[in-house]
């Protein structure tokens, strides 16, 4: 078992239970909020199946299975280290976007009955924290797991989404805050900080 081979794996592990805690936390809380609109096609479905194999089956399969082993590799002994840091950096910044979405978060594109538009905390300066969050936590999976192919499968199911995603979102929550998601939209970046 690679888990307990390499002891990257052990602490990718215990950062991936924080990342799901954290998940599991705001899913419990915004459970039951009624529902303004959803916009959830087969694009969205099936490219949300690609992200759970490649952020969790994958990682799961590598760490407690032989069957990846053919793609194993060995990365220079400071690479993981700065692994860890970004995956701090990810941890962070799941957890601080969540909360200052706080009852405005869902992990599908749709609008609460009551939604308010957040533009202060993390998104006082950018509009998608946490898939820079999410995609941090990808290049830290990369960094720390040293297998080609649960290494690499966070980050690159992750940005197929992304970038089907983001232009859906931003025309939602325009559809539904109008001339005042557009001045957001001014005075914010997309996922680099606009500086005022
Ligand atoms: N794209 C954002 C949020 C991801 S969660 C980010 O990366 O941080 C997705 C849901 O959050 C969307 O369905 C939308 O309803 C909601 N949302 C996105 N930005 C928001 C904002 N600034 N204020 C309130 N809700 C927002």
């Amino acid at each position: 078992m690679n888990l307990l081979r390499q002891p990257w794996n052990i602490v990718f592990l215990a950062g991936f239970i924080v990342y799901a805690s954290i998940r599991h936390v705001f899913e419990r809380r915004t459970k039951g909020i009624e529902k303004g609109v959803r916009r959830i096609d087969a694009t969205e479905k099936i490219l949300l199946v690609f992200v759970a194999v490649g952020n969790f089956i994958l990682p799961v399969l590598y760490l407690f299975t032989p069957f990846l082993a053919f793609a194993d590799y060995r990365l220079p002994a400071f690479v993981p280290w700065c692994g860890s840091a970004t995956m701090l950096t990810a941890l962070w910044l799941f957890w601080r976007s969540h909360s200052d979405l706080g009852l405005n978060w869902s992990a599908f594109l749709e609008m609460r009955k009551d939604h308010q538009l957040i533009r202060q905390g993390v998104y006082r300066s950018i509009r998608h924290p946490m898939y820079v969050a999410i995609s941090l936590f990808g290049v830290a999976q990369a960094l720390m797991l040293q297998n080609w192919v649960a290494g690499l499968s966070g980050l690159v199911t992750f940005v197929p989404l992304y970038f089907v995603r983001t232009p859906r979102e931003e025309r939602m929550m325009r559809d539904w805050f109008g001339e005042e998601y557009q001045d957001y939209v001014r005075q914010t970046g997309r996922i680099i900080p606009r500086l005022k």
